[in-house]
Formats: structure tokens, C-alpha cells, sequence
């Protein structure tokens, strides 16, 4: 077991190594009230702290490791638009104006981050460069196609590409075609939460690390959260931001999603004009794998390669060699290039692969699920999230506040997930055969 009283530092990245630096967040101290306790600084709880900072509410953040250190800190940095399912699908769900309202906040949670950035001059390398999904296989073409068409029939600024120009705009000979969202864009996802978080403390709130909760229990009318060195909050409100990293805080919410580790691998620094052959136009990608490949450069030249590995914690180089062999794979020109970086985080894998808001108590409310997809949404979602506390009339949820419900035999999500992986992966290469 391990002492929860101990600084958790981060562990080592690219992020890590190239962030600007931390805050000053040092830890909870003694007992305090405040009127908004929110447990996670990642992106959802920061914005979430932000926003209610700036109403005028007092609030709290308290992180078990600091801002940043889960997956917001850890990310590939794809700044991107839209949820797993695409826009008619959403519709078809929720019916028209549930559908499209969700449609329309997926769509421009971009714009939450880049607004952000700006208003609060955060140094992140942030860049609205576009997002290109390129197709692995032919038969992916048609879902280019529909993705286009609906998305361009909402006004969004995307075309199709042909592979003449997906392999031009990737810098790769293997894909078939695809589309670019010039909504999207990247960052440096330690320094996008460390700004964040200093946002935040401009606006009033009081951020702390090595804080970790490990107690929450509601008493007339007042919640009163208590972390694992002994010191507490009571609030009237608290926010439950803990996404992948979820612990046995609140009942049964970890087994509500499955926390998969994905993995990311960063190159040295390339020479100019090799760095010029990989994706010249500067956009991030992602491919249409069922285990699906995402990579970009970062600002000093270096190619990021993410993926799935196995579903356990990266126990060593072993771990990542696949992601290693799969650069040259993507682009030949860069084979044999060595990887500097290695590291991992863990994403929240909802069952209907869309985020989950939950208030299974008054004044508690829990968020998470964004299915790899939260740099974005998890800005946009704590935002309105907030926003909806404050003022819930005039600021509508994006979602349904929903029941949590464990995933059955969630014990077994280990073996299961990586059955999965195995389908996938072989689905993956007959779609190519
Ligand atoms: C390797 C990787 C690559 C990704 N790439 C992309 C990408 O390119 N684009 C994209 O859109 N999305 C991507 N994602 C997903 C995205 O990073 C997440 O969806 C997003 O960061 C979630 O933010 P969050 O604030 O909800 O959770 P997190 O950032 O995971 O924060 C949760 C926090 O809760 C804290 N916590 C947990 N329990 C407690 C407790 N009891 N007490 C106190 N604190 C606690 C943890 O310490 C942690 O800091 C990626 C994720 C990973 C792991």
C-alpha cells in the first residue's frame, strides 16, 4: 500500500522536461471552508476552478499529485473537436436539440482552450494548426466522406483529402485519404494545466498539491472533504475531476469507466530537413486504426508517437518498442531514429464511449469519460460545468446528469480490455491485407 501522505512527483516526460514551470501550489494546510471543493487539477477540474473563481466563488483544488500530474499533464497535446461519435450519430441519440446542443459545445471546445490560452496569456506553445485523420484503409474513406459532409453541413471549417494530399500533408506514403478539422490545433499539455492553474489562483482559488482526498462525507447541509495528511474543507459544492486516475473515493465511479494506459514515445530532435518531410504544415494527427496511431511534432522538432500498449503500467523499454518500430513504419524516412522520451497516463473509457456527468448527492458532482479525447472536451466540460452550478437555469449541461453504473464484472476489465486489443489489432491488419 502505498503511503498516500508522500509528494507524488511527476513522472518523467517530454512534458515534463520542456514545461514552463510550476506554480507555487504547496499543500492544504489545517481546516478551511470554502463554497466549491474541487478534487483533480487537471483540465476539467482547473477550468471548472477557474470559471467559479472568476464569479466570485470561493474555491479550492486539491490534487493528489499537482496540476497536471494525470493525464492532463501526460497527453499527446491534440487540441481537437467533436466526440467519439460523429454529429448525426449524436442526433440520432438524443434527438434534435439535445443533439445538436452537444454537437455544437463538442465542436467548440477548441475554442474554450484557444480563448483561454489568449484571455490568460498561457505560454504553451499553443497553435491552431489543424488536425488531419488519416485513412488506414480504403474502406475508412467513406467514413472520411460522412464525417466531411456532416460537419461541413454544420458550418465547421473541414475537407476531404485525397491521398495524394493526406500522404503530402502527413509526410507518409501508407494512407488512402482523409480529412482535415481546421477547428483544431496542439499545445504543451504540462504548461496549457500549469497556466491554468495559475489562471486559477489569479482568480482567488486556492490550488494544492500532494492534497490527496480520502474522505468525503456530507453532514448537515455541508460537505466536508479530508485528505490523506490530515488537513480538511467543508464546502457547500465539490467537484469530483478525477477522470482515469478515479480511486475508491466515491462508490463505485472507478468501476464506471475502464482506465487504459496510453503510450507516447518522442524522437530526438530531428534535423531541419528531415523535420520538414513530417507533417510540413504543422496540423497533429490521428488515424483511423482501431488502435489508432496519434502524432504530431513538438515545437523544437521532435515527432510524437502515441498508441495503445499493453493495458498494465509500462514496467520498462519493452514496453514501448512497438511504438518505436511503428515510426519507421509510418514514415520511412525516419527509421532507425532514436527516441529519447517515453512515458504513459491513463484515459477514462466510458461503455458509451461519451463523457458521464453524475450527482449522486446534493452539492456533489462528478465528471469524467472523455475517452482520449480531453484536452478539449475536459476544458470545455469543467467549464460549463461550473457555469451550470453558478447559474443552472441559464447554463444548460451539454449532457444529462446520469446514475452511475459499474461496468459489470468490471474486476475482470483487465482481461477483457486486453481480449480487445488483440481483436482490434487483428482487425487492423486484415483491414489493410
Ligand atoms: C497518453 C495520453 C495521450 C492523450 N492524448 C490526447 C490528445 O492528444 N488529445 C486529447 O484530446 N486527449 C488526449 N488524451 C486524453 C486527455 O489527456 C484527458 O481526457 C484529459 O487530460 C482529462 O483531464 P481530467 O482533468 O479530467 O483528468 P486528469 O488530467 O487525469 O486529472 C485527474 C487528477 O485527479 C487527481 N486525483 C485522483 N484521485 C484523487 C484524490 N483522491 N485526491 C486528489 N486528487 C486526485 C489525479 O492526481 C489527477 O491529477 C490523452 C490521454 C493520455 C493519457
Amino acid at each position: 500500500m502505498p503511503n498516500e501522505t508522500l509528494p507524488l512527483p511527476l513522472p518523467p516526460s517530454l512534458w515534463v522536461a520542456t514545461a514552463r514551470p510550476a506554480p507555487a501550489t504547496p499543500p492544504l494546510d489545517g481546516s478551511r471552508h470554502a463554497d466549491v471543493v474541487i478534487v483533480g487539477a487537471g483540465f476539467s477540474g482547473l477550468a471548472a476552478a477557474l470559471h467559479l473563481a472568476e464569479s466570485g466563488a470561493s474555491v479550492v483544488v486539491l490534487d493528489a499529485g499537482e496540476p497536471g500530474w494525470g493525464a492532463s499533464g501526460r497527453n499527446g497535446g491534440q487540441v481537437i473537436a467533436g466526440l467519439k461519435w460523429d454529429p448525426d450519430e449524436l442526433v440520432a441519440m438524443f434527438g434534435i436539440e439535445a443533439g445538436e446542443h452537444l454537437v455544437r459545445v463538442a465542436g467548440a471546445a477548441p475554442d474554450a482552450v484557444f480563448d483561454l490560452v489568449e484571455r490568460h496569456g498561457i505560454d504553451c506553445e499553443a497553435r491552431r494548426c489543424g488536425w488531419i485523420q488519416p485513412t488506414f484503409a480504403e474502406a475508412d474513406n467513406a467514413l472520411a466522406a460522412r464525417r466531411v459532409e456532416q460537419w461541413q453541413r454544420r458550418g465547421a471549417p473541414v475537407s476531404l483529402l485525397d491521398r495524394e494530399a493526406a500522404c503530402r500533408l502527413v509526410g507518409s506514403p501508407i494512407y488512402r485519404g482523409g480529412w482535415i478539422d481546421r477547428r483544431a490545433g496542439s499545445l504543451q499539455p504540462l504548461s496549457y494545466a500549469r497556466g491554468l492553474a495559475r489562471a486559477a489562483q489569479g482568480a482567488g482559488a486556492l490550488v494544492c498539491a500532494n492534497s490527496r482526498v480520502v474522505g468525503l462525507a456530507h453532514d448537515r447541509g455541508r460537505w466536508k472533504v479530508r485528505t490523506a495528511h490530515g488537513a480538511a474543507v467543508s464546502a457547500d459544492n465539490v467537484l469530483l475531476a478525477t477522470n482515469g486516475y478515479s480511486d475508491g473515493l466515491w462508490p463505485r465511479l472507478r468501476q464506471s469507466v475502464i482506465a487504459a494506459n496510453s503510450f507516447q514515445v518522442a524522437t530526438e530532435r530531428l534535423p531541419d530537413a528531415l523535420r520538414r518531410t513530417v507533417l510540413p504544415g504543422g496540423q497533429v494527427a490521428s488515424d483511423t486504426r482501431k488502435l489508432l496511431l496519434y502524432y504530431r511534432a513538438d515545437h523544437d522538432g521532435r515527432l510524437i508517437m502515441g498508441g495503445r500498449g499493453p493495458f498494465r503500467e509500462p514496467t520498462g523499454p519493452a514496453d514501448y518498442r512497438h511504438l518505436e518500430s511503428v515510426i519507421g513504419l509510418v514514415f520511412p524516412q525516419l527509421k532507425g531514429t532514436r527516441c529519447e522520451f517515453h512515458w504513459s497516463g491513463r484515459v477514462a473509457l466510458t461503455r458509451d464511449h461519451l463523457p458521464h456527468v453524475h450527482r449522486p448527492a446534493p452539492g456533489l458532482t462528478l465528471f469524467l469519460g472523455y475517452n482520449g479525447r480531453g484536452v478539449a472536451m475536459a476544458t470545455m466540460l469543467g467549464t460549463m460545468v461550473a457555469a451550470n452550478l453558478a447559474a443552472p437555469d441559464g447554463h444548460p449541461l451539454p449532457l444529462a446528469v446520469t446514475g452511475i453504473r459499474p461496468i459489470p464484472l468490471h474486476s475482470l476489465h483487465r482481461i477483457y480490455a486486453t481480449a480487445i486489443l488483440q481483436m482490434y489489432r487483428l482487425s487492423d491488419h486484415l483491414a489493410v491485407r
